[in-house]
Formats: C-alpha cells, sequence, structure tokens
C-alpha cells in the first residue's frame, strides 16, 4: 500500500509502498477514502512539540474509510462500517478522565498519526473502540475535517460554556477556524473572524461572520474593543502574538480558549496577571474532542448545519500540500483522496 512517511524531523515526507498492516486483537483495518491534513501533522513531521514522534512514521488524524478486517475479538463492528479514525487512537477505558467524560486527558493514551501510524496511507489499522462511525448522509470528504478540525472547534466552543448573544472572536480562519465561525454561529453568539488574508475573512463572512478584522493591517485588539469586547476568544492561529492579541480582546469575565499548539521555539505566551485578576478571566486549554463529541459532529453535519469548506489533494503531493498550509495558500482544508 501507499503510505506517506515521516522519516526525519528535517526532511520532506517519503511516499513509500509498505505491506499493510494486519489488525491485532481489538482492532480494526480500514481502506481510507479520504484523509485530512492538519497543521497538527505538520508540527509532527517537524518535531515542533516537547513531546516528539519517533520517525519513521504515519501521519494524519483525519482518516475516513471503510472496515475491510476485524481482528480478533471484535464484535461490534462488521466488515462494511465506514469510520472514523481521530488524534485519540486510544484510550485506557478506566481511569477517572476515561469515565467521566474526559477520555482526551487520559494518561495511557495514544494519538493516531503521532505515537502510532496514522492515516496518511491506503489503509491504517485502528483500535475498533476508539473508531468513530460516520452517517451515512455524511461523505468521506467532509468527514475527514470533522474529524479534528470540527471535533476540536466544536469542542472549544463548548468549553467556553458560549451563550446566545455572546460575542466570540475566532483568531485563525484555517481549518478550524472555518469551523468554529459556525459553531459559534450555532450556539447563537455575534461572531468576530480574525486572519491575516482577506480570503479568509471573505469565507469567513460566506460561513456566517458578522465582523472580520484582517490583523495585516488593522489592530485586531483596538477593532474588537471598538465592538465592545469580546465575552470568548479562540486561538486557533499557529503564533504565541495572537494568543495575546486574543486575550487583549477580552472584556471583564471573559474566557480565553487555547487551542493552536505553536512550535516550542516560538516560546510561551505572556499573559497579563493584573488585567486577568481584574477582569475575572478565564484562560482554558482545549484538546480535541470525545469520541460522543465527533458522533455529535456528524449528527449536526447530517443535519445540514454546518459546511465544510475543503480541496482534493492527492496523496503524491504531500510536501506541496504542506507547503501550502504553512503559506495560508489553501482555501480552508486540504483533503487527501485515496
Ligand atoms: P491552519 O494553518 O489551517 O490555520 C491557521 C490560520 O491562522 C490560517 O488561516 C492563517 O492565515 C491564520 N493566521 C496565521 N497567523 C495569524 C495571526 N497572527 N492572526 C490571525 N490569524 C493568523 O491550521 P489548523 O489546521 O486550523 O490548526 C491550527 C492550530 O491548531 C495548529 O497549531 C494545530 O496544531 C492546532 N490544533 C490543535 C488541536 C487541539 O486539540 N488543541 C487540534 C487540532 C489542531
Ligand atoms: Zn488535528
Ligand atoms: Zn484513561
Amino acid at each position: 500500500m501507499k503510505a506517506a512517511v515521516v522519516t526525519g524531523f528535517d526532511r520532506p515526507l517519503e511516499l513509500q509502498d509498505r505491506p499493510v498492516p494486519e489488525p491485532g486483537p481489538g482492532q480494526v483495518l480500514v481502506r481510507l477514502e479520504a484523509s485530512g491534513l492538519c497543521h497538527t501533522d505538520i508540527h509532527a513531521a517537524h518535531g515542533d512539540w516537547p513531546v516528539k514522534p519517533t520517525p519513521p512514521f504515519v501521519p494524519g488524524h483525519e482518516g475516513v474509510g471503510v472496515v475491510t478486517a476485524l481482528g480478533e475479538g471484535v464484535a461490534h463492528r462488521a466488515i462494511g462500517d465506514r469510520v472514523a479514525i481521530a488524534w485519540l487512537g486510544h484510550a485506557c477505558g478506566r481511569c477517572g478522565y476515561c469515565v467521566s467524560g474526559w477520555e482526551t486527558l487520559c494518561e495511557e493514551q495514544r494519538n493516531s498519526g503521532y505515537s502510532v501510524d496514522g492515516a496518511f496511507a491506503e489503509y491504517a489499522v485502528a483500535d475498533a473502540d476508539y473508531v468513530v462511525p460516520v452517517p451515512d448522509e455524511v461523505s468521506s470528504f467532509d468527514a475527514a475535517p470533522l474529524t479534528c478540525a470540527g471535533v476540536t472547534t466544536y469542542k472549544a466552543i463548548k468549553v467556553a460554556h458560549v451563550t446566545p448573544g455572546e460575542r466570540v472572536a475566532v483568531f485563525g480562519i484555517g481549518g478550524l477556524g472555518h469551523l468554529a465561525v459556525q459553531y459559534a454561529r450555532l450556539v447563537g453568539a455575534e461572531v468576530i473572524a480574525v486572519d491575516l488574508t482577506d480570503e479568509k475573512l471573505e469565507l469567513a463572512r460566506e460561513l456566517g461572520a458578522d465582523h472580520t478584522v484582517n490583523a495585516a493591517t488593522t489592530d485586531p485588539v483596538q477593532a474588537i474593543a471598538d465592538l465592545g469586547g469580546a465575552d470568548v476568544a479562540v486561538a486557533l492561529a499557529v503564533t504565541p502574538k495572537a494568543f495575546e492579541q486574543a486575550f487583549a480582546s477580552l472584556r471583564r469575565g471573559g474566557r480565553l480558549v487555547c487551542v493552536a499548539l505553536p512550535p516550542e521555539s516560538d516560546g510561551p505566551m505572556h499573559l497579563p496577571i493584573f488585567r486577568t485578576v481584574l477582569f475575572g478571566i478565564s484562560v482554558i486549554g482545549s484538546i480535541v474532542g470525545t469520541r460522543e463529541d465527533l458522533a455529535e459532529v456528524f449528527r449536526l453535519h447530517a443535519l445540514g448545519r454546518t459546511r465544510v469548506v475543503a480541496e482534493s489533494r492527492k496523496l503524491e503531493e504531500v510536501n506541496e500540500s504542506i507547503d501550502d498550509v504553512l503559506h495560508a495558500r489553501t482555501s480552508a482544508r486540504l483533503v487527501f483522496e485515496l
């Protein structure tokens, strides 16, 4: 089978011919149809974060396809089921986090395309308990970006407890941001989209943003203050500066939701203690979403409540595709069709 493999953090991905993996006990084999390129895959390929994957490995955690073989003991999935392989590839299922609805914090979790081989390939094995069924109404092409970009921003809006009429500023209208705008709208927020290019802002408007700010030409903090300040700011742009601007755009009682994960070498974000305290600001870290969150995301899409904006690419174009994401030359998401 074809697979795009990271062989070193300073090298382009290599397209390799690999044997189709065998599903072990409790696993399924998935013939992938669509596989989204998340910015996290780029961080993985470059070894950007404090905890690094070990090359060689196959990235990809927005994988959608059809189950073609069952490992020993798998009774609750069937050959022919269409499923999604998300970042949360496995969790223990027993710890306090797992049993209280926070499986995404499990200390024993394994992550697809990071600590185990992922979906930039024609086939992948996955834990049968952690793949998520895709409803018939949702195409594999749409399901792919929903599997990480969708569930992550859906959860970010949930943990911020946005209520109708609140003002939500979304910093970064990329793969994640174009869906964040829609989930914020779904819960009744007034939405401000912030990015560096007019194309992204135009897209945000089409998807329901009420206001847009081009941070390349306008100070987003002042522009948002002029609108009355944000109740919630979601940081999706891959630079600490955007986190600091997102924080500074909050009004009293505001919540900063930290989602993007800039390279460690970009340094920390700096937040003023005085303003945090006097304004009663909450700073919330938010990591992907649970299997149940993803099922909800699929259901909303099946109901026609969200729109996925993505372009189709071939796996052979993986390195050019990474370059396009890094230079924000994509409409929103790139999806490899396999
Ligand atoms: P992306 O590259 O598709 O989108 C980033 C967007 O930010 C682009 O549109 C870009 O133009 C914009 N941008 C860049 N600098 C900006 C600035 N200063 N102000 C405003 N906008 C700016 O990336 P993505 O796939 O949406 O992922 C975003 C980040 O989220 C990545 O760091 C990724 O690793 C992380 N991520 C986190 C989680 C999580 O669970 N916390 C899940 C998925 C992805
Ligand atoms: Zn992702
Ligand atoms: Zn656990």
